[in-house]
């Protein structure tokens, strides 16, 4: 498995996990639904990255603060 960034317009980035090259160039955004753009981030960074950090770390997080949801209309 992979961990692939996207970058969403609305919400700013997010990540998933995929097998390794399963990846497409776009992938629908956790939040809002909308098509979020491949980021290619060095494997060695997207580690050290907060966001990623934050994805994983995001269930457990859950449980002392509110997620922002944000919803279309
Ligand atoms: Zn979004």
């Amino acid at each position: 498995m992979a961990t692939y960034e996207f970058q969403c317009s609305a919400c700013g980035p997010f990540d998933v996990v995929l097998p390794m090259g399963t990846a497409s160039p776009y992938r629908d955004c956790p939040q809002c639904g909308k098509p979020g753009r491949r980021v290619f981030t060095p494997p060695h960074l997207a580690r050290l990255s907060p966001a990623l950090a934050g994805a994983f770390a995001r269930e457990e997080r859950s449980r002392h603060e509110p997620e922002v949801v944000r919803r279309a209309g």
